[in-house]
């Protein structure tokens, strides 16, 4: 687990150029002697076919992640961006990135006032994105323009990870990349069995985007029953002491709300039968599963449980994650390790007499 995870965290792949990601896991799926298929949008699908009397299952994971477009090259060579996703604004100056031109990763800084020249009304304000601008050392358009970086490049942190103490892991886009390695390590356990479900694995893409990227593999798998996979709120540092219960390393959890208003106005209230399933999954198999409920994140889940005409039986299971959307968010490996563990069982579980009916 930990290796796969830090083979997909040190790929770039911002949302709606996922293509990197996605290679690798083909390539993943390809030694594991697994057919896949890509979609339009870049949608990666592997379908281990199953029992057909049982209900099928999309399990799903986006590969993308958030960060920025240039948005404008300055004459002298600094560069603009607009942003693409959850970018948190005061996390931003000083970070690195990296402009990923059809000539290759170009590294750059993002532009922080000098300390020394920063005076008291501006030491705590948050510049918003659009003051911002990325030093990558040249220093003029022309430069810029002949290195590959132009109007439309896409931007994200710099890749890279490193390791903390207790089995715990820092470095950029464990969301979602997290989830990308644990569907890789699920696929690869599912296909060792027989007489499960029809499963659907799908690494989705522009979900930092439009929460909707997943749709057309959805569509295509037309599931009875959908599980995503996605990072919880880890509440256990104490800015996130009153959001809830979640701790780093208690385990993997399922979301029982999920709610976006701003102009989104979606969410998810789980299907109960799923629920009770991860439930009794847990118990039977001896693992911790943690609660979530909260406002203020969603996934494309909420799109797909209105999908055909019975709807789609959803559910939301992840991993504790700290610090989320920012360059460095950390996770713990035990908890990726045992949402594998609970998810490969919960899935065998899923017989032709599962029931999803709302009678
Ligand atoms: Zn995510």
């Amino acid at each position: 687990m930990k290796d796969l995870l830090t083979e997909l965290m040190l790929i770039p792949g911002l949302s709606g150029y996922e293509e990197r990601v996605a290679g690798a896991v083909r390539g993943h799926l390809d030694r594991m002697g697994l057919t896949h298929r890509t979609d339009r949008l870049g949608n990666v699908t592997c379908t281990i076919a199953g029992n057909p009397a049982a209900p099928s299952v999309l399990i799903f994971t986006h590969m993308d992640q958030l960060g920025f477009i240039v948005r404008k090259i300055e004459a002298d060579g600094l560069i603009r961006l607009e942003r693409l996703g959850g970018v948190p604004e005061r996390a931003l100056a000083a970070q690195a990135v990296v402009l990923c031109t059809p000539r290759g990763d170009v590294p750059g800084v993002i532009a922080n006032k000098s300390h020394h020249a920063t005076g008291p009304d501006e030491k705590y304000r948050v510049l918003p994105y659009a003051e911002l601008c990325v030093d990558a050392g040249f220093s003029s358009r022309d430069m810029a323009l002949a290195a590959g970086v132009n109007v439309g490049t896409p931007v994200v942190y710099m890749p890279r990870v490193f390791d903390l103490a207790g089995g715990r892991m820092a470095g950029t886009s464990i969301d979602d990349r997290a989830g990308c390695a644990v569907l890789l390590a699920l696929a690869q356990r599912l296909a060792a069995h027989a007489g499960g479900p029809t499963v659907h694995l799908v690494w989705s893409v522009q979900e930092e985007f439009n929460l909707r990227g997943v749709l057309p593999a959805a569509t295509a798998t037309a599931p009875d029953i959908a599980l995503q996979i996605d990072l919880l709120l880890a509440c256990d540092t104490p800015d996130m002491a009153t959001r809830g219960d979640v701790t780093l390393g208690g385990g993997p959890g399922i979301s029982l709300y999920s709610f976006h208003g701003r102009g989104t106005l979606n969410g998810v209230i789980p299907h109960p039968a799923l629920v009770h399933l991860m439930e009794q999954t847990a118990l039977a198999k001896g693992l911790p599963l943690q609660r979530s409920a909260h406002t203020g994140a969603l996934t494309d889940l909420s799109y797909i449980q209105f999908m055909g005409q019975e709807g789609v039986a959803c559910l939301d299971v992840g991993f504790p994650l700290r610090y989320t959307h920012s360059a460095l968010e950390v996770v713990d490996l035990a908890d990726l390790s045992a949402l594998t563990d609970l998810l490969e069982a919960a899935v065998l579980r899923i017989t032709p007499g599962f029931r999803l009916d709302r009678l």
